[in-house]
């Protein structure tokens, strides 16, 4: 990977020394155990990090808590200049760290500038969003009283993000949480924890830069049982988790038995649906994209596509072909469209459900395997593949983080469409192919798709921060990003103010002494 200037990029992340475990960082910086993380690309060690130990988690979390009493003062304006700033920075850093996200997770070149695009774009959204914490104003029923309310920072925010957005997820709730008073301790995937300490370090330059305490924004380092420090711990009233839904239901009981709040964002079972009135060469790409895009490991990749019995054969044919033309290969390479799998666990997971489909009665139309030799040492490189199935197989119920795609066929009416859609446990992303408004209109009404995210006319992949992202059932419910869903990083108080003499009581209540 030398040849695509990665030792410069870890230079400019300040990461060069991170093979004898010391970094420029400081909070970040723990006891524990050695990681190690290995590149998907070519199965090099790219740096190792030290895992937190409860000791260093204390030690943390002292340093966030005073961190927060300072911070909350803070104008929330005032806080979105350093947030404006921070997004600055990741302008200035947004190839050496697009450049990591793609050798540390296996995503193209392309998707790790894409994913920092995306870190600044929540930054500048935070930033106009600090002066917009609005809350609203009522009618009091009494005379003389004032009724209004008002959002105020919540506390010590818990991260755990997921390895596929190394980066984004970790931006999307810090932009938020920072603008709204809140301070964050972050545990990245154990699978991308030098994604971490290169974020960390970009922040604790800004930090520094004004004079503000690094406790604002922490990292820890590990696996389940460093987020467990955080799930379980009381100081910390909102954990955002995104990841599996094994792992969502773990969290949402262990804060759930403290009262704590979760924000989850889980497993998707995303789905396009195509109607006869489909725009065929849209569809295609949509699919494909959807389908081989970070070679499958998106929550939003596309895993079903449902399509109407009248133009399967010419559907099936069309996505078959545009398969033929994948290039699979290093993700640096901006010749390549598919990269690896993050590890060999993946590959597991991905030539177990092409077993699986065939057991349960699938047809594969396009072979999978695991690629070798020349280019493919590190022996995480997959073929795409298609299976024709049906939505009551068990592997298709389930979520496989890898470019396996199910093709669905369907007759009659696009409400046997949306059903087939609407059969499975998760609900996060889906889209309809078709130029007919009825169906559209069907499609995004209350009696169509149940996901959190409905599209028409494009693919299941590629949110943009503008809009509230999540999903409904399995996928955990949580909203991040934007519209309002800066309102869950922050407490809500309801303030009534009597400017009378006189002390009515709410109901008309008589009360005389
Ligand atoms: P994962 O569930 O294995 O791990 C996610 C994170 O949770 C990691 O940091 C891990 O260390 C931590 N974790 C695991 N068990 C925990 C526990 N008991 N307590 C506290 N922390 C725990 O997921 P992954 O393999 O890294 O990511 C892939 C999954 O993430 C897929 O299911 C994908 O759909 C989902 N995902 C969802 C979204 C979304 O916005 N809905 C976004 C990205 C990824």
């Amino acid at each position: 990977a030398t040849d695509f200037g990665m030792d410069t990029a870890l230079r400019e992340l300040g990461l060069h020394t991170i093979n004898n475990g010391t970094s420029t960082g400081s909070n970040w910086f723990s006891n524990g155990e050695e990681i190690s993380s290995y590149s998907p690309v070519d199965g090099e060690l790219i740096g190792k990090v030290k895992t937190t130990t409860k000791e260093d988690y204390e030690k943390v979390m002292q340093s966030a808590t005073l961190a927060f009493k300072s911070w909350r003062t803070k104008p929330a304006p005032l806080r979105g200049e350093i947030v404006r700033q921070f997004g600055e920075k990741l302008r200035e850093l947004k190839e050496p760290l697009g450049k990591l996200v793609s050798y540390e997770m296996g995503k193209s070149y392309q998707e790790g500038l894409g994913e920092v695009q995306e870190m600044i774009d929540i930054c500048d959204f935070a930033v106009g969003l600090s002066r917009q914490l609005h809350g609203l104003t009522m009618h009091s029923e009494r005379p003389g009283h004032r009724m209004y309310e008002q959002y105020h920072p919540l506390g010590v925010v818990g991260i755990i993000s997921a390895f596929n957005f190394p980066v984004a997820v970790w931006a999307w709730n810090t932009a938020l949480a920072w603008i709204c008073g809140d301070v964050c301790v972050w545990k990245p995937s154990e699978k991308t924890p030098l994604c971490g300490v290169a974020c960390q370090n970009i922040i604790a330059q800004v930090l520094k830069d004004n004079d503000l305490p690094e406790g604002i924004s922490c990292l820890i380092n590990g696996d389940y049982r460093v987020g467990e420090m955080m799930t379980t711990d009381k100081r910390i009233p909102l954990v955002s988790a995104t990841g599996s839904t094994r792992m969502g239901k773990i969290v949402a009981k262990t804060v759930g038995e403290r009262l704590g709040k979760s924000l989850l964002e889980l497993g998707g079972n995303n789905a396009i649906i195509v109607t006869p009135d489909a725009d065929i060469k849209m569809t295609v790409i949509g699919a494909v994209f959807g389908a081989v895009g970070t070679a499958g490991q998106r929550c939003t990749s596309t895993r079903r596509l449902i399509i109407h019995e009248s133009i399967y054969d010419q559907v099936k044919n069309a996505v078959v072909d545009a398969y033929d033309q994948l290039r699979i290969g290093n993700p640096l390479d901006e010749n390549n469209h598919v990269g690896p799998l993050i590890d060999t666990d993946a590959v597991n997971g991905y030539q177990n459900a092409l077993e699986k489909v065939v057991q349960e009665g699938g047809k594969v139309v396009v072979e999978g395997g695991v690629l070798s030799g020349e280019g493919y040492e590190s022996g995480c490189y997959v073929k795409p593949a298609i299976a024709e199935a049906d939505n009551s197989f068990e592997i298709v119920q389930h979520e496989t983080f890898a470019p396996v795609l199910y093709l669905l066929k369907y007759s009659g009416d696009v409400e046997n469409a949306i059903d087939t859609q609407n059969g499975v446990a998760q609900g996060l992303s889906s889209a309809i192919m078709t130029n007919n408004l009825r169906e559209a209109e069907r499609f995004l009404s209350h009696a169509g798709s149940d996901c959190g995210i409905a599209n028409v006319n494009i693919g299941t992949s590629g949110a943009e921060i503008g809009g509230a992202f999540g999903g409904e059932k399995e996928t955990g419910g949580g909203r991040e990003s934007g519209s309002d869903a800066w309102k869950v990083y922050m407490r809500r108080q309801t303030n009534t103010i009597n400017y009378t003499t006189e002390l009515p009581l709410a109901q008309g209540i008589k009360f005389d002494l």
